[in-house]
C-alpha cells in the first residue's frame, strides 16, 4: 500500500493568505491591524524560537506582534499585572502567554486571567466549555485550541471523513487530547482517549481508523500500533540530540515504519506544526472581529 505523505506547507500558505486579507479588510474597516501580545517568561531556547516563528507569522500576514519578554527574576505577580493590562489595553485582540512557566508558577491561574475574548490558544474555561458543549459552533466562531483545530482542518483538506470511523488519541492533555477528542466527537467519529495508564495500547491503536499521537515521546509509535491504511496524524515534537551538537526535531511516529503500512501520514517537521501557527493567526483575526462587534 502507499502510504500518503501529507506535508502541510501549501495548505498553511493558503489559509495565511487568507488571514492576510482579513487583516487587510480589518485595518481598512477599523483603522489598526489585529493585535496579538505574545508574553515570554524567561529565556528557554525552544521557547524563543516558538515565540519567534509566531511573531514573524503574524506580521507576514499583516497582524501586529506585540513582542512581552518578562525576565523569571521580576516573579509570578509581575506576569499576573502584565496579564491584567494587556487585558485592558483596547488595541491588544489577542494574548498568549508561551509556556512551559518557570517551575512552580501556576499556568493554570493565568490561562484563567486572561480575558475569554482574548484567549486565543482557546484553554480558558470558558472557551473550553464551549468547546466541549459544541465543537463544531466553537471551531465556527469560537476560538479553539490551535493544535486540534490544525489536524480537523488537515483532515477536512485531505477529504478524510471521519464520521463513524474509531478514532483514537493518545494523550489526554488539554492542549491537544481533550480538545481533539471533542472535536472528533463532534465530526461523528467514535473517539477513544489513550493515555500513559492505558493497557494494551498497542491492540488498542490497532483498532484505529484514525490515530492521533500526541505523547511527546520520540518515534514511539511504530508499525505494532498500527492498522493497515489507518490515517496517522503525528503531533508530537521532540528534539533529538545528535552528535556534533546537532538537533533533529521527530515526531511520536517513527516514519520509516509507517511507510506502505498507513494510509496517509502527518509527518513532523513540516504536518501539524505549521498549521498550529496559522489557526493561532485565524483565531487572533477572529478575536479582533468580534470584538469591534461586541462593541458595536
Ligand atoms: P503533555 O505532556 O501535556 O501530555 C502528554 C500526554 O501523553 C499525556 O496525556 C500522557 O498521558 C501521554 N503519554 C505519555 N507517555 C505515554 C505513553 N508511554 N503511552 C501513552 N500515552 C503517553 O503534552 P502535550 O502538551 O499534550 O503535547 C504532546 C506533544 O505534542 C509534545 O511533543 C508537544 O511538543 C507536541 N505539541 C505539538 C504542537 C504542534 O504545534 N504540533 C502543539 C502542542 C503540543
Amino acid at each position: 500500500m502507499e502510504t500518503q505523505v501529507y506535508k502541510t506547507a501549501e495548505l498553511t500558505k493558503k489559509y495565511l493568505e487568507t488571514c492576510r486579507l482579513e487583516a487587510e479588510r480589518f485595518l481598512k474597516e477599523n483603522g489598526r491591524k489585529p493585535c496579538l501580545a505574545v508574553v515570554l517568561v524567561g529565556s528557554d531556547p525552544a521557547s524563543a524560537i516558538y515565540v519567534r516563528k509566531k511573531e514573524e507569522t503574524c506580521r507576514a500576514s499583516g497582524l501586529e506582534a506585540l513582542d512581552v519578554p518578562l525576565d523569571p527574576s521580576v516573579g509570578f505577580a509581575k506576569l499576573q499585572e502584565t496579564v491584567r493590562e494587556l487585558n485592558a489595553r483596547d488595541d491588544v485582540d489577542g494574548i498568549l502567554v508561551q509556556s512551559p512557566l518557570p517551575k512552580g508558577w501556576d499556568e493554570r491561574l493565568i490561562q484563567r486571567m486572561i480575558d475569554p475574548r482574548k484567549d486565543v490558544d482557546g484553554f480558558h474555561p470558558e472557551n473550553a466549555g464551549r468547546l466541549f458543549i459544541d465543537a463544531n459552533e466553537a471551531l465556527k466562531n469560537g476560538l479553539p485550541p490551535c493544535t486540534p483545530a490544525g489536524v480537523m482542518e488537515v483532515l477536512k483538506e485531505a477529504g478524510i471523513n471521519v464520521a463513524g470511523k474509531h478514532a483514537v488519541i493518545i494523550g489526554r492533555s488539554t492542549i491537544v487530547g481533550k480538545p481533539m477528542a471533542a472535536m472528533l466527537l463532534a465530526a461523528d467519529a467514535t473517539v477513544t482517549i489513550a493515555h500513559s495508564r492505558t493497557d494494551k495500547l498497542p491492540q488498542l491503536c490497532r483498532t484505529a481508523d484514525i490515530l492521533v499521537a500526541a505523547t511527546g515521546r520520540a518515534q514511539f509509535l511504530t508499525a505494532d500500533y498500527v492498522k493497515a491504511g489507518a490515517v496517522v496524524i503525528d503531533v508530537g515534537i521532540s528534539r533529538l540530540e545528535l552528535p556534533e551538537g546537532k538537533v533533529k526535531v521527530v515526531g511520536d511516529v517513527n516514519q520509516p515504519e509507517m511507510m506502505h503500512l498507513a494510509g496517509f501520514l502527518t509527518p513532523v517537521p513540516g504536518g501539524i506544526g505549521p498549521m498550529t501557527i496559522a489557526l493561532l493567526i485565524r483565531n487572533t483575526i477572529r478575536a479582533a472581529h468580534n470584538r469591534v462587534a461586541a462593541q458595536a
